[in-house]
C-alpha cells in the first residue's frame, strides 16, 4: 500500500487538529479532518489530538460521534490520542468527573503536573522508536497514574512517569508530536495503521 492512499483521519473538533495534519502530510499520506460519524468508515487511522477533554467531549456528544467511534475503535481502527486524545479515550480520570470514551485501560489525572509546571519539555527515551532521543513537549497535559495489563509502557520521565502507551491498535502520548518537527511517533502510527490495513484487507 503506498502512503498517499492511506487515509488518516483527525478529529477537528477542537485543539490542535491542524498541526496533526500537517505531520501525517509530511509523511505522504492523505490527511482528512473529521467531524461527522459517516466519515469514519472511510479512514485507515484517526488521530484524537491535544486541547481540552471537556469541550471534546462535549462536542463529541453532540456531533453524535460517541458510539460511532467506540464501534470503530473497538472493531480495530488504529487510533492516536496526544494529550486531551488520552484522556478522551482513557477508562478512568481521578481528578475530574467525565463521561470518558472508555477504550484505553489506564487511570490518569488531568492537569497531572500541576499549576507551577503545567507546561514544560524533556527528552524521552521511546522504547518503540529507534535512535536518538525524542523532545517531549507537555502542556497543562495529564498524568498516567496507572495501566492494566494489556497496556505497554512506551515512554516515562525521569522520575518514572508513565507518559506514553500503547494498548493494541489505541497509541497515546500525554506529550505533543504534532508540536515538533521529529516525525518518528507519527511514523510510528502509520507503521500500526499500515498493520492493521494489511489484515483488514486480507479479510476482504
Ligand atoms: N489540560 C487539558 C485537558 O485536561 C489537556 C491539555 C492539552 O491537550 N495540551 O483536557
Amino acid at each position: 500500500m503506498s502512503p498517499s492512499s492511506t487515509r488518516i483521519g483527525v478529529l477537528a473538533l477542537q485543539g490542535s487538529f491542524s498541526e496533526h495534519m500537517k505531520s501525517l502530510t509530511q509523511l505522504g499520506v492523505d490527511a482528512v479532518e473529521v467531524r461527522l460519524p459517516d466519515q469514519l468508515a472511510t479512514l485507515d487511522g484517526l488521530v484524537i489530538p491535544g486541547g481540552e477533554s471537556t469541550t471534546i467531549l462535549k462536542l463529541i456528544d453532540e456531533y453524535g460521534l460517541r458510539e460511532p467511534l467506540r464501534r470503530a475503535i473497538t472493531l480495530g481502527l488504529p487510533v492516536l490520542g496526544t494529550c486531551a486524545g488520552v484522556i478522551c479515550l482513557a477508562t478512568h480520570v481521578t481528578s475530574h468527573s467525565m463521561d470518558l470514551l472508555n477504550l484505553l485501560h489506564i487511570s490518569v489525572a488531568r492537569n497531572g503536573f500541576g499549576r507551577q509546571v503545567d507546561s514544560f519539555e524533556e527528552d524521552l527515551s521511546i522504547s518503540a522508536l529507534p535512535g536518538p532521543v525524542y523532545r517531549g513537549v507537555f502542556i497543562r497535559a495529564p498524568v498516567i497514574e496507572s495501566s492494566n495489563d494489556g497496556v505497554e509502557v512506551l515512554a516515562r520521565l525521569a522520575n518514572g512517569t508513565i507518559v506514553a502507551c500503547r494498548q493494541n491498535n489505541i497509541l497515546a502520548t500525554c506529550f505533543h508530536p504534532e508540536f515538533v518537527e521529529d516525525l518518528r511517533v507519527h511514523a510510528y502510527f502509520l507503521d500500526m495503521v499500515t498493520q492493521y490495513v494489511c489484515t483488514r484487507d486480507a479479510h476482504d
